[in-house]
């Protein structure tokens, strides 16, 4: 009997236990997944949670119900990873051996490791919405926002879903308008990188549009602390950004025990090949979804496609065989802005965000960077998609290979000279 330990029970845990559990044989496999608690959080919902679209009912189930029978749910904290031995250590003390281990315990907001993010503004004029006690906290402030500066703000890349601080601010400009508001809120989004995104054609768009609700944007913003006193902002180049009330992303980490385990980077993500999900230290270890160190958004979207390649290249490689299957990087995301609409992108390691429609040319439904109610309806009917397809590991008639139908390639700039590169979404301030 061979083992399989996935450890974490989230989006992309749930899903390849699911996948795998149906292409494993029973009587040679026991599959065992580790969460530390029974809550699925259904996490793009936290975005809607603050403007009262959502009830964080919406966006909780039981894990259990998502577990497939023939796969042992062990709940419990992981505290270790002993490599050595192939065993996970429980921070009650149980001990899990495994034959091969899938990491899948994601990335969490860490406000603890900015200086004064945590201090008396914390909840009170402070908040975040990437953690379900933060949107909900969120929830109640807003309205009792009168006016004054609003300052949404991210601390370092990467973080996951890299586009739902811009879908905040629009939606924040959006509610505010509608609320009598809007011009009694300044609104500043600040940013650590060089544009509203990163890549050339996206950063263009969603600068333009920022510039277009009247919101103020300040890059290349690397915070060393935040003055809680003076309720301001404060970069390493001395720069500083007052605030009435801040939404901020904290800096976003792998679980920790990855890091004691010695199993991770400077921020504990697993290094792996960006193509097998492979483990570049250990043979019996993967990790998916957004524990590892692919360079390509941390989001649902590449969870489900890397997961559809990763399952069959899986069965491969323990059958001895050569893993044939390439993940490509492929990403896609809805972007909220505001007011019934949305936008979609949709791209991969090579291929930036281009313009076009999506799945199919011309007939879409889905417009790829531009904003029209078909992508709003699409971003809310995921949360179905969600519950009872994705996770539950069923057939979705998307490649995950990422396809060139229906987008539009630039031609060349004037000049004739690509853009220099920029930087990275999954690449650190620090890297760069
Ligand atoms: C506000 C917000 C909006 C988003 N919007 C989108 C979107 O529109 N589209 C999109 O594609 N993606 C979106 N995402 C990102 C998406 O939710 C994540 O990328 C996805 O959930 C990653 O799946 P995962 O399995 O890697 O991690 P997770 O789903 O976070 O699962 C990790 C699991 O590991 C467990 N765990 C961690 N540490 C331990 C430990 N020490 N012991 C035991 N268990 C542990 C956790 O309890 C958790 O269940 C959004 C995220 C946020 C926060």
């Amino acid at each position: 009997m061979q083992r399989l330990v996935v450890l974490g029970g989230g989006t992309a845990g749930t899903m390849v236990v699911n996948k795998l559990r149906r292409k494993l044989d029973r009587a040679e496999w026991d599959i065992v997944v580790v969460d530390q608690d029974d809550k699925h959080l259904y996490q793009p919902g936290f975005l809607f949670i603050p403007f009262g679209v959502y009830e964080p009912s919406d966006v909780i189930r039981s894990r259990h119900r998502f577990i497939p029978d023939g796969v042992d749910l062990v709940l419990g904290e992981i505290e270790r990873v002993d490599t050595g031995a192939d065993e996970v250590i429980l921070a009650d003390g149980r001990r899990l051996g495994y034959d091969y281990l899938i990491i899948a315990t994601g990335t969490t907001p860490r406000p603890d490791q900015t200086p004064g993010l945590l201090g008396d503004q914390w909840r009170t004029s402070i908040f975040d919405f990437y953690s379900l006690d933060g949107a909900t906290a969120l929830a109640s402030a807003l309205p009792a926002f009168a006016g004054g500066r609003l300052v949404v703000n991210i601390v370092d890349m990467p973080i996951k879903c890299p586009v739902a601080p811009l879908e905040f601010t629009f939606l924040a400009d959006a509610y505010f308008r509608r609320h009598g508001l809007r011009d009694r809120v300044e609104i500043t989004y600040v940013t650590p990188l060089p544009g509203a995104f990163t890549k050339p054609i996206c950063t263009e768009q969603l600068g333009w549009m920022l510039d277009e609700r009247k919101i103020a944007i300040e890059t290349d913003f690397m915070i060393e602390r935040v003055d809680d006193r003076a309720k301001a902002l404060v970069s390493y180049d001395g720069r500083e950004i007052p605030f009435d009330l801040l939404v901020t992303v904290p800096l976003n980490m792998g679980a920790d025990y990855v890091g004691r385990s010695g199993l991770g980077d400077e921020l504990n993500y697993v290094p792996v090949d960006k193509h097998t999900l492979l483990s570049k230290a250990h043979s019996n270890i993967f990790a998916i979804g957004d524990a590892s160190d692919i360079p390509t958004s941390k989001a649902g979207s590449v969870a489900h496609f890397s997961v559809d390649v990763f399952v069959g290249n899986f069965c491969r490689y323990v059958r001895g065989e050569a893993m044939t299957g390439s993940f490509d990087g492929h990403t896609n995301c809805f972007i909220e802005s505001g007011d019934g609409k949305g936008l979609l992108i949709d791209f991969n390691y090579d291929t930036e965000p281009l313009t076009g429609s999506y799945p199919l040319p011309v007939v879409g439904p889905f417009g790829l960077l531009k904003e029209s109610t078909a992508n709003h309806w699409g971003k809310l009917a995921f949360r179905w998609m969600y519950w009872h397809v994705l996770l539950p590991g069923r057939p979705v008639p998307l490649p995950a290979r990422m396809s060139m139908i229906g987008k539009r390639t630039p031609g060349p700039p004037p000049g004739g000279t690509r853009q220099p590169a920029e930087p990275d979404l999954a690449t650190t301030q620090e890297q760069r």
